[in-house]
């Protein structure tokens, strides 16, 4: 088995955070990343937010960039999905594709993906109407009539980039006010494009072959409508990736529990990123949770040198 004395999973900006501090301090990293490096931020059409970027910065070139910095140091890769984690002591196992590989220490930075609406016709119709990313598939819907699900910043954010490709743009919320962050608001209130439905919920999707209408409730006088889309795009939060995390670690509904130094409660074992449970996900929370938890497994590293 090989061993390393630092392996990061997840090439999310926490992940690529990470490696690279660890790198730089002189670690033996090893990083795997089931798909490209880059996380969600590939799925973002611009982030606007990032500190140091004053002119909107496009969600590949960050990707890109965070990557080719982290090449300049060599370091081993896996481009492969990790299933399990044997904690040890002191080297845990990591299974990782068809081999296993042991870790001094382990830097979770897996993420979090979109949550279902769990309503009929959802699953069947993935793929053929129904959408968790405008990015990937906001062309399919170029002049045609589509829904949004959601009222937080991804909600808010996606609105408007469909916006600009779509004929009209139907924003549901269940709620009355919105969660996302005012330019957001403003900005979607404004567009001609899009009309907001509020305080109203999807019951299904409805499509022999593709999406073809929306059954919704109002959610204060539970009035039943149906409106026509040819898409609906679902924003309705994060769950944490964290399947493949060993019991022994604990965790909240909302992720996995650090302490500020980004140390879960089994010894070097870290997470970073949108997999902790916290408040808020941006990539500026990913970049310095990354680079606290190696900063913590460092030491800790040293810790177990002395
Ligand atoms: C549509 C959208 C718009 C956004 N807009 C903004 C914005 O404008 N500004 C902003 O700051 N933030 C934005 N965010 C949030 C930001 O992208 C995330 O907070 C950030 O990417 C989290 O980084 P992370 O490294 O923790 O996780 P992620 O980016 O989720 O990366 C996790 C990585 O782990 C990999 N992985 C998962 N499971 C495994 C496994 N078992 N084995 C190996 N690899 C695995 C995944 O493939 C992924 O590459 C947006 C997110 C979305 C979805």
């Amino acid at each position: 088995m090989n061993t390393y004395d630092a392996v990061v999973i997840g090439g999310g900006p926490a992940g690529m955070t990470a490696a690279l501090y660890l790198l730089r301090a002189g670690v033996k990293v090893l990083m795997i990343e089931k798909m490209a490096p880059g996380g969600q931020v590939l799925m973002t059409e611009e982030i606007e937010n990032y500190p140091g970027f004053p002119e909107p910065l496009k969600g590949y070139e960050l990707a890109d960039k965070l990557a080719a910095h982290l090449d300049l140091y060599p370091h081993d890769k896996i481009m492969d999905e990790v299933r399990e984690i044997r904690v040890g002591n002191p080297v845990h196992e990591i299974e990782v594709g068809d081999q296993v590989v042991g870790a001094k220490s382990i830097v979770l930075a897996t993420g979090a993906r979109y949550r279902n609406l769990g309503i009929p016709g959802e699953q069947r119709l993935v793929g053929r109407g129904v959408s968790y990313c405008a990015l990937c598939d906001g062309n399919f819907f170029r002049d045609r009539t589509v829904a949004v699900v959601g009222g937080g910043n991804s909600a808010l954010e996606e609105a408007l980039y469909l916006a600009r490709l779509v004929k009209k743009l139907y924003l549901i919320h269940r709620r009355d006010d919105f969660r996302g962050a005012l330019c957001y608001q403003d900005k979607c209130f404004t567009n001609d494009k899009i009309e907001i439905l509020r305080s109203t919920v999807v019951d299904e999707i409805v499509g022999a072959e593709d999406v073809e209408s929306l059954a919704l409730s109002n959610t204060k006088t539970g009035e039943k409508s149906s409106l026509e889309v040819d898409g609906v795009f679902i924003f309705v939060g994060f769950e944490p990736v964290v399947n493949f995390v060993p019991g022994e670690v604990e965790m909240e509904s909302n992720g996995i529990v650090t302490d500020v130094e980004m140390r879960t409660n089994v010894p070097g074992i870290f997470a970073a990123g949108d997999i902790r449970a916290k408040l808020c996900r941006q990539v500026a929370t990913a970049v310095g949770d990354g680079a606290t938890a190696a900063t913590s497994a460092f030491a800790y590293l040293e810790q177990l040198s002395e």
